[in-house]
């Protein structure tokens, strides 16, 4: 397919000056397509970022709402990851630290767990808290130390199984799985079952213990636009197709026809399938995220709660708890998300009867002060993560595509997370500069 002189409509149509030469186009502007885009223009490459949506970031976004800050679903970041640390600039993030803790919701009753270290208002309860025996402190005392040393992506190797059976094969009781792992790191994995690989378990594990944990105060999305500054990226610029030829690749896109000498596809992985005419996506976790405003404090607790019984809620926060910016003055804003098996068990809901569903769950909770709540949003996310069952790494796709010329990066060739995106888009760049030092960095590290 050929376009004439579309290259000159695209760039007359995305207000940029003329004609341009470049060396590099990436596609995708989500976290991976950002760190490869920089990572080359500061080696000297002249780079354009191709965005088909309206802003950047992709799964790291957020919005504006009636003066709510809305973040697309519920994600925090872990300062510890090795390549956030690189990429980002924490200073200019304005952080705000989130409790290294849960509340238990047992309806009315509230069980409070978390490392003392981090969160002093834990150490009251933890003696008498049911959900974990002292057996179980005392197994959960020898993991953490055991996941403390050598290189945290060390942990991503080894012998693999579901979390499950390796919780359990380490004397952890049923009513820790069920009532603190399950929902935790459902909240994590996107899957209450515990079937993730164990490898992946231990290494987010040494995360949440190693480092702080938080939210930034201005929403999720300061992390995107901290890696774009600088960076060249048209929006609304879908690709739709990549041709290769003797002197590079050419990219028919919504806006025309562009050329490079090399192309990186950091898209999500349905979409990078249909450019590269190959499968490399491995699955998709889906998940719903309800966003409710309240006048009335309903709740002071800044802890991530967690649901261990049966329902849709997995996990809900009072983010204007935890950053009074992020609601409008005198308003809450209380997030609950819902994991994709937990929809599927019975009917599934449309908007509104989820929306019913979850507040009769918040109402064994608080009573009758959730009829003050008022739903601000519904977002379903239909590929927030993919699976990573044991072994999942074995079956990632590589950088390489099929097309000479073409590189792919993104999540999906390391591992489901900002970490993973993050060290895609690094090892995308440094296989096109020939950087052998970054290119042969362990996934983890
Ligand atoms: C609800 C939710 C919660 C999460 N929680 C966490 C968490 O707590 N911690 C954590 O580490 N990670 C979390 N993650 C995962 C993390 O956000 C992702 O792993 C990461 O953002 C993926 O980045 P990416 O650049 O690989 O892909 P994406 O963010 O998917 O970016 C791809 C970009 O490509 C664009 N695109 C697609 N097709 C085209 C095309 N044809 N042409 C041009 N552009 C195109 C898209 O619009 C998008 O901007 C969560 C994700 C979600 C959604």
């Amino acid at each position: 397919m050929h376009y004439p002189h579309a290259y000159e409509r695209c760039t007359a149509n995305t207000s940029t000056t003329g004609p341009r030469v470049t060396d590099v186009i990436v596609i995708g502007a989500g976290l991976a397509g950002l760190t490869a885009a920089r990572t080359l223009s500061r080696a000297g490459k002249r780079v354009r970022v191709l965005e088909a949506g309206p802003q950047v970031g992709g799964r790291v976004r957020s919005r504006q709402l009636g003066g709510f800050t809305l973040d697309a679903g519920y994600q925090v970041l872990f300062e510890s990851y090795p390549a956030a640390r690189r990429q980002l600039d924490y200073g200019a993030l304005d952080l705000v630290a989130v409790a290294p803790s849960a509340a238990i919701r047992l309806g009315r009753r509230v069980e409070l767990l978390g490392d003392p270290r981090g969160d002093a208002g834990v150490i009251p309860g933890l003696l008498s808290a049911r959900s974990l025996t002292i057996k179980d402190r005392l197994v959960f005392a020898r993991l953490g130390a055991d996941v403390a040393f050598g290189a945290p992506h060390s942990l991503l190797s080894g012998f693999d199984e579901p979390t499950r059976d390796y919780l359990k094969r380490l004397g952890f009781s049923d009513t820790a799985l069920r009532q603190f792992f399950a929902p935790f790191f459902g909240g994590i994995f996107l899957r209450r079952d515990l079937s993730t690989s164990a490898r992946l378990f231990r290494y987010y594990l040494r995360m949440l213990l190693s480092g702080p944990i938080s939210l930034p105060r201005r929403g999720m999305s300061v992390l995107s636009e901290q890696l774009a500054q600088g960076s060249d990226v048209t929006f609304h610029a879908r690709a739709l197709e990549l041709a290769p030829h003797e002197r590079g690749v050419s990219v028919i896109t919504s806006l025309g026809e562009l050329e490079a000498a090399q192309v990186i596809v950091a898209t999500d992985p349905q979409s990078a399938g249909l450019l590269l005419g190959e499968n490399v996506s491995r699955g998709s976790l889906g998940s719903s995220y309800l966003y409710y405003a309240s006048t009335r404090r309903l709740d002071t607790q800044k802890r991530l709660m967690l649901n261990p019984v049966q329902g849709r809620i997995n996990n809900a926060q009072w983010l204007s708890e935890v950053i009074p910016e992020r609601a409008p003055d005198g308003q809450h804003l209380l997030t609950v998300t819902v994991l994709e098996g937990a929809e599927l068990e019975g009917a599934e809901l449309d908007d509104d009867a989820l929306d019913l569903t979850v507040r009769a769950e918040l109402k064994s909770w608080y009573g009758e002060g959730v009829s003050s709540l008022r739903t601000l949003a519904v977002e379903r996310i239909g590929h927030a993560q993919f699976p990573q069952p044991p072994g999942y790494a074995a079956h990632l796709p590589g950088h390489a595509t099929r097309f000479s010329g073409v590189l792919l990066a993104g999540e999906i060739t390391s591992m489901s997370g900002i970490q993973g995106a993050l060290e895609s888009g690094e090892k995308a760049a440094a296989i096109l500069l020939g950087d052998l030092g970054a290119m042969s960095r362990p996934r983890g590290a």
